[in-house]
């Protein structure tokens, strides 16, 4: 599906500019394919083979025409080899994503067929880089990571399970908009731990290893540094176990979560592919491109997705 037709963009200008080109790009391959369509915009350019053309029938006038088309044959070719380009990185990526290969090889193959892959890639990199960024246990935050805009949090829609919660700013207007649409269903969210701090962190993790031992604190908390509660963007949602998926909350947020920008990052059946047992209870704000990006290619797996993205921009950065 082109996410493009799905939901009205936030900076519309930003949005358009930039994906004017890829949109340009896709624009002339399809005139560039398509004979009827140049027939009918360029008569005189196929030597006045058409009845429309006046002035077929003068030995000059295709002239000007020509050289037109010459030039537009010219840009075609540039946009396509952009886009062929563009398509190379996206299909190396996801040769060295660590994709599992049936996933891989589908989206190659979406990649080969439309534009519609890349224009969904590409409306997840605009903006704030974090939304984006890989953190699990083996890609850490920046050394002693701490947002700028983090808020604390005051009961709105949602409540709280104790005082002094903060969040990044755009993940506590995510999360306030969610809960009024919750509670237009007659649900309330509760948000019980949002950000952590790598000191906190730290207390977490090794309380965890003490109670509970060293492999399964790796299965429940991440190590300091490698956890997304840093990055400001994470919530856990009420009673914090497994009794939450079976909660109104639980069933909501997961049919609903991503469309506010939300996705469930440790699902059921994963932990080989995410490192932690299935937590229902824990969601991060990746926006809602980036939200649809995930459900629509990667079937709601946030990991493989963030792992495509990571492998992406690591192997386009020098273009
Ligand atoms: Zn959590």
């Amino acid at each position: 599906m082109y996410y493009i037709r799905r939901a009205a963009p936030r900076d519309p200008g930003s949005k358009i500019i930039f994906r004017f080109p890829v949109f340009l790009a896709a624009l002339v391959l399809v005139f560039a394919s398509c004979e009827r369509l140049r027939d009918m915009v360029y008569p005189a350019a196929d030597g006045g083979r058409t009845a429309e053309s006046p002035d077929a029938s003068s030995p000059h006038a295709g002239q000007p025409a020509v050289e037109e088309q010459a030039d537009l044959e010219e840009t075609i070719a540039a946009l396509t080899r952009r886009e062929q380009t563009e398509a190379g990185i996206v299909i190396g990526a996801l040769n060295d994503a660590g994709l599992p290969p049936e996933i891989a090889v589908k989206l190659e193959a979406a990649v080969a067929e439309s534009p519609a892959f890349i224009l969904d890639l590409l409306a997840c990199l605009k903006g704030d880089p974090f939304l984006r960024r890989l953190v699990d246990k083996s890609h850490a935050l920046p050394e002693g990571y701490q947002p700028e805009d983090l808020v604390e949090l005051a009961p709105g829609s949602y409540e709280l399970g104790r005082q002094g919660l903060l969040l990044r700013r755009p993940a506590a207007e995510a999360l306030e908009k969610m809960a009024a649409a919750a509670r237009t269903d007659g649900v309330v969210l509760v948000a019980s731990s949002t950000y952590r701090s790598y000191a906190y962190q730290v207390e977490v993790y090794n309380r965890n290893v003490r109670e509970l031992g060293q492999a399964a604190a790796d299965r429940e908390s991440a190590r300091p540094g490698y956890s997304q509660h840093q990055t400001g963007l994470a919530v856990d949602f009420g009673s914090i176990d497994d009794s939450f998926a079976q909660t109104r909350a639980g069933r909501w947020i997961l049919e609903h979560g991503s469309r506010f920008g939300w996705s469930l990052s440790f699902p059921d059946g994963y932990e080989d592919i995410t490192g932690y047992r299935w937590e229902s209870w824990h969601y991060r704000y990746v926006g809602e491109d980036l939200a649809a990006f995930i459900d629509t290619w990667f079937g709601g797996i946030q990991q493989y997705a963030l792992q495509f993205i990571h492998a992406w921009e690591k192997d386009g950065s020098n273009r």
